[in-house]
């Protein structure tokens, strides 16, 4: 065992902690958990803990059932809302210690891995969006937000207000540093930012995060969801998310007297972002929902370009001030807030990594709202939309030699067929939209 192993099951004991929660992320997204009994953490340790792949969804083929769980000591936290019970990431293994193809945390790791022998490290800072609606939610009524403000509103009774400083507290308490919050432009919709990290922190962050934030919403008798687009007529939920690449204690983005200060590599990054943006979209914006979100206004970007103070784009280079330079990043707006952060930021990198490699020109940068010019006239500036549905996104990632790469065989072949299921299963319904345009007309 080593010093932090130890740390941790000295301060189980003199916490009193009764219950330490294994937590470990489905390919989907979803945040799975074991509780295991203080005692038998030591074994976990040093051996991990088996479990049934073949329960989770996408972990195993029906002949390897068995995998174990490592906890990751590093990520040990207190839980704050549950009496002496704490938790750790962990990463999956196979019965021979080799690590899971099908483990999200992996795929990320081996993604920092490639980025790690180029000299870089990968910073992320998102901008996480998500609705409050009251409790109890009654199907066929659709969901009640609990406010009715705005923007930047000042909410007068305060219901966002408090549930904000409950959950910051809450986070704080977690370590994680929280930046900036604030209501967003829809009803109930809020929007927290975590203060930047490495990826692979910023990603258990995110999934400590989603857990927190509901929690604290049930405390306050209101249900918190991620989905991306919950109301038609009212703003989709992003995860805008601010990246980085340093060298060492250099930020390779910034080069003081570029064009927005931003270097060759960060503009060849961007580059790359922008390059395979559809064929990583079924993972930046993985369910059916998400392209509701994408095509429906409300800021959220659904063509490929870049720009400055542009909010239909893509990617933006946001404000910068001068000297800063520790700062300089560049913001991907596609990823929508229920992602697997895991996936979409191996995927990001990954996008970024190859147009630095293979040295991508960055076109021009877009100054108009593109959502304002006509199909013909984004054409012609080389602006395409990113995929108008999942299946479309799906078929675009089949083709994708990138994405097949950074997933893995195993995952890459799982994942385009769990989304072709989805796909086919929406195709099949018959919605109101139909009902109500076309029954009695037809
Ligand atoms: N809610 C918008 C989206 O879905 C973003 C609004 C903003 O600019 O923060 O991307
Ligand atoms: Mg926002």
């Amino acid at each position: 065992m080593n010093r932090q192993q130890e740390y941790v099951l000295r301060t189980i004991e003199e916490r009193d902690i009764r219950f330490v929660r294994l937590w470990f992320t489905d390919l989907m997204g979803t945040l799975k958990s074991v509780a295991v009994a203080p005692a038998e953490l030591e074994q976990a340790f040093t051996e991990g803990i088996g479990i049934d792949g073949s329960v989770i969804e996408g972990f195993t083929r029906v002949y390897e059932a068995d995998m174990i769980v490592q906890p990751d000591a590093d990520t040990f936290q207190v839980l704050p809302w549950r009496d002496r019970t704490a938790r750790m990431f962990c990463d999956i293994n196979m019965p021979d210690g080799t690590p899971a193809a099908t483990d999200s945390r992996n795929i990320l790791r081996r993604t920092l891995d490639t980025a790690a022998e180029q000299g870089f490290t990968f910073y992320t800072h998102p901008e996480i969006e998500f609705y409050l609606f009251k409790e109890p939610y009654e199907r066929g009524r659709g969901p009640v937000p609990v406010d009715q403000a705005g923007y930047f509103d000042h909410v007068a009774r305060g219901d966002g207000h408090d549930f904000r400083r409950a959950a910051i507290e809450m986070l704080e308490q977690m370590g994680i540093s929280v930046e900036f919050s604030h209501h967003e432009g829809g009803p109930g919709q809020q929007e927290i930012d975590l203060r930047y990290a490495d990826a692979l922190s910023m990603a258990d962050n995110i999934m400590t995060f989603r857990t927190v934030v509901r929690e604290v919403a049930l405390h306050e008798k209101a249900f918190a969801t991620f989905m991306p687009k919950p109301l038609a007529e009212h703003p989709g939920s992003g995860m805008h998310t601010h990246v980085s690449l340093f060298e060492g204690d250099t930020n390779a983005f910034y080069e003081p007297g570029a064009d927005y200060e931003l270097s060759q590599t960060g503009r060849r990054f961007m580059a790359g972002v922008l390059a395979h943006s559809r064929e990583i979209c079924a993972v930046t914006n993985q369910f059916v929902n998400s392209y509701k979100r994408l095509w429906g206004g409300g800021e959220a970007p659904a063509h490929v370009c870049w720009g400055h103070n542009n909010r239909s784009a893509l990617a933006r280079v946001p404000m910068f001030s001068v000297g800063r330079g520790h700062s300089r990043r560049v913001e991907v707006r596609s990823i929508d807030a229920a992602c697997n952060p895991y996936l979409t930021y191996a995927l990001v990198l990954a996008s970024g990594l190859r147009g630095i490699k293979e040295g991508y020109d960055l076109p021009a940068e877009a100054e108009d709202d593109v959502w304002m010019l006509t199909d013909a006239e984004r054409r012609a500036m080389g602006i395409d939309p990113l995929p108008q549905s999942l299946g479309e996104a799906v078929a675009v990632m089949e083709g994708s030699e990138l994405a097949a790469e950074v997933l893995g065989e195993q995952v890459f072949d799982f994942y385009l067929r769990n989304k072709w299921q989805e796909w086919g299963e929406y195709r099949s319904q018959v919605t109101q939209f139909e009902l109500d345009r076309y029954l009695l007309h037809l």
